[in-house]
């Protein structure tokens, strides 16, 4: 007899409660219940493969559909020296998204993916260019972090920042409820996870009132209406003094900074005048700024600025008086820039790509 109990909505392993694991594992000891959750959230363990339990149980287990996997790798690639993984997983409905492990001296990062696609349509990304698939439910997002954890070995994954596939604060509820699986559940600090959005004004108000103090990144890109709206379309929804009224609240509510995101364009966002008007905004609200060299896709044929264009701008900023950090192009070799692998990859192929060491940008 088949004992597999399905759930009436979608569930994966990490989108189940306490009580719909334990619906699962009907006639169960409870002791039996906690030992598979403690498993599941501390061990980041297979639950068929949880030793502690007898045979049966683990039979049992491996025979339920919502316990099994949910992330199946069409890609898994890595830098020579395994600093940086890249995985392009499949879903259930064989949707795509990309999860990204990053190793430094002093940490590691997963960046994870929030939605299959994106509805945004920032002409820049990859992402954006393929469109939107569907959300991902909160248990797809909180498996990206443990198939890192699982890869990184001894090495802990300290933080994780919502720069995957999707605009996190266009998939709230099931993000935040990530957000409480990874703090309360896995035990990662809140301060070690950043959310990055394109500027969903509502989501940032959310944020600005839930209680679990995480990081939030503002993908700004531009500092006036004109030429951010023709990069980032929500910029008509939500044009810059909404945004940054909403910023500010948030910094004045959370007494926590709040940094900006520049993805530097050659010749659009990288003149003087956008170094001007950046900081205009970022130095009166103390926030940081990370740059990047834009990674060119294959939908926007435009460079990423040059590295002397990049110190320049890093230095008018620092002259005006912004914090400023130049993001290493980690993982440009492996296509590890939000939506980039998955473009590269057409469905149904199995591929492992081969990569080359990764180079910094300075
Ligand atoms: N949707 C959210 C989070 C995912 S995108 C957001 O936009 O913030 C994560 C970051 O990658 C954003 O800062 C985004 O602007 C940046 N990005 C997207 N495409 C890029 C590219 N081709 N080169 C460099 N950065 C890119
Ligand atoms: Fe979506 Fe972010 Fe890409 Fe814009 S940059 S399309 S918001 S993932």
């Amino acid at each position: 007899m088949k004992l597999t109990r399905s759930l009436s909505k979608v569930s994966t392993r990490y989108d189940l409660s306490r009580d719909e694991l334990a619906a699962l594992l009907d006639g169960e000891p409870h002791f039996r219940v906690d030992q598979v959750w403690h498993g599941l959230y501390s061990e980041l363990a297979e639950p068929a493969a949880l030793t502690s339990l007898p045979k049966t149980l683990r039979e049992r287990l491996a025979d339920i559909d919502e316990l099994q996997p949910s992330l199946h790798p069409v890609v898994e690639s890595s830098t020579d020296n395994d600093d940086t993984t890249k995985w392009l997983f499949e879903l259930h409905d064989g949707r795509r998204i990309e999860t990204v492990l990053m190793h430094y001296e002093d940490r590691s990062t997963v960046c994870i993916s929030s939605q299959a696609g994106c509805a945004m349509g920032c002409g820049f990304c990859a992402t954006g260019q393929a469109g939107f698939d569907r959300q991902l439910t909160t248990g797809e997002i909180v498996e990206q972090y443990v198939r890192a954890q699982q890869r990184a070995g001894d090495r802990r994954v300290s933080n994780v920042v919502f720069m995957g596939m999707g605009e996190p604060l266009a998939n709230f509820d099931r993000v935040w409820r990530a957000i409480e699986k990874l703090h309360h559940e896995i035990g990662l600090g809140a301060r070690n996870i950043t959310v990055s959005t394109v500027g969903v004004v509502p989501g940032i108000r959310k944020l600005t009132e839930a209680r679990l103090p995480v990081n939030l990144a503002v993908s700004l890109h531009a500092a006036n209406d004109t030429l951010r709206s023709s990069l980032v379309p929500l910029n008509d929804r939500y044009p810059l003094d909404v945004l940054i009224d909403a910023c500010r609240d948030y910094m004045d509510v959370k007494g926590r900074r709040v940094s900006f995101e520049w993805a530097l364009i050659d010749n659009v966002n990288d003149r003087e005048s956008d170094a001007d008007e950046l900081a205009a905004i970022a130095a009166p609200l103390g926030a940081h700024v990370n740059v990047i060299p834009l990674n060119p896709t294959p939908g926007y044929l435009v460079m990423g600025s040059p590295r002397k264009s990049v110190n320049r701008f890093v230095k008018n900023l620092s002259d005006r008086g912004v914090n400023t950090t130049v993001r290493d192009t980690r993982g440009v070799d492996i296509d590890a820039a939000c939506g980039q692998l998955a473009a590269r990859v057409p469905p149904k192929s199995p591929v492992v790509l081969q990569a080359r060491p990764h180079e910094k940008a300075d």
